[in-house]
């Protein structure tokens, strides 16, 4: 029988829980021919979380938990819970029943046709304000543009994943995580499926703007060093400008025998200089982005399946060639 965890990252949820976990018995017992687990991952609760996922836990063994020291965020939360699944799937799930367990039906079918990483895009978010839905829409756009990979836009973290990608993600330790990005980066085979996003079954959304912005800016600083770039873009366009600028001049006091007053020169000096500047800066940026991206210590490339050859020894292989 193939065991699939279910893996729940859960802060302050002791309304939604209960709901929650009606929903995942129901599911887990129509799909009976596999071994479901509940790994739920408490992200520092200040509530009565933690209370409800033991009461859970006493009453059924398939129930398990990872408690963690205090809040780190969704973010450290997912990868804890990646650290310690346990199945030959995982299913990443939100605890506010916004993204619909019914769907892990469909995933399910998808892996066993072989798709590694089946996630859900929706087509539609109820319960949230337009400015969100709005940013989030321009912010997948800039990101897409930017961006040395391509992350599917509306794609939350639900999604099923399987024991390879899961093996993946626990190799990149990298603390500012944005792990919808490093779902793309690991690879392997993808498939989406659409849902239309529920509204919260109870209780409140953990984000606020500014924690999203803090995500939206990891987001772009962890995949892209292109923001580096932009100084020595803005040096190099006025450097341009001075150029044509002092050309201007150049050509107006040959042929008109107008000199430019003072301040226009001086101002076309300081800006030529202010210019070099920027670029210079830029070129530093080019450097420390590479830097950056080094010291992430990401693993460069990861192996989806593959088909040991005859290994000659060096002098036979030598012969050969
Ligand atoms: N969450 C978490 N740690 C946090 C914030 C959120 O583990 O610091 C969990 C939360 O319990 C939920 C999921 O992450 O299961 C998504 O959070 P939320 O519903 O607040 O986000 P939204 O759906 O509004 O984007
Ligand atoms: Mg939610």
């Amino acid at each position: 029988m193939k065991q699939i965890c279910i893996l729940i990252p859960t802060y302050n949820e002791q309304e939604a829980l209960p709901y929650l976990y009606e929903r995942l018995k129901r599911i887990a017992s129509q799909l009976a021919t596999y071994r479901f687990s509940f790994l739920f991952v408490n992200d520092g609760s200040t509530d009565a979380t933690l209370d409800i996922i033991h009461s859970f836990q006493r009453q059924d063994q398939r129930v398990g938990f990872v408690n963690l020291s205090r809040n780190y965020g969704k973010e450290i939360a997912m990868i804890a819970g990646f650290d310690h699944a346990c199945g030959d799937a995982t299913i990443l799930l939100d605890a506010d029943l916004q993204d619909p367990p019914e769907l892990i039906v469909q995933m399910l079918e998808y892996w066993e046709d072989g798709y590694e990483d089946v996630y859900a895009k929706r087509i539609s978010r109820k319960g949230e304000t337009w400015f969100k839905k709005w940013s989030s829409k321009k912010y997948y756009e800039v990101l897409q543009k930017i961006s040395t990979i391509d992350i599917p836009k509306d794609t939350g973290d639900f999604r099923l994943l399987d024991k390879k990608c899961i093996e993946a993600l626990k190799e990149l330790r990298e603390s500012q995580r944005y792990t919808k990005g490093l779902f793309c980066f690991v690879g392997f085979k993808k498939k989406e499926i659409l849902f239309e996003r529920d509204a919260r079954v109870a209780g409140a959304t953990k984000w606020n703007y500014r924690k999203l912005v803090q995500l939206a800016i990891d987001g772009i600083t962890s995949f892209s060093v292109a923001p580096l770039r932009l100084s020595a873009i803005a040096g190099a366009s006025i450097i341009v400008l001075c150029l044509l600028m002092l050309l201007f001049f150049f050509f107006e006091s040959i042929f008109l025998g107008k000199s430019p007053s003072g301040t226009t020169s001086i101002i076309t000096v300081v800006l030529f200089i202010g210019a070099i500047q920027l670029v210079s800066i830029g070129l530093l940026g080019e450097y420390i982005g590479r830097i950056f991206m080094e010291t992430k210590n990401r693993p460069l490339y990861f192996v989806e399946s593959q088909v040991d050859g005859v290994v000659y020894r060096n002098d036979e292989s030598r012969k050969i060639g």
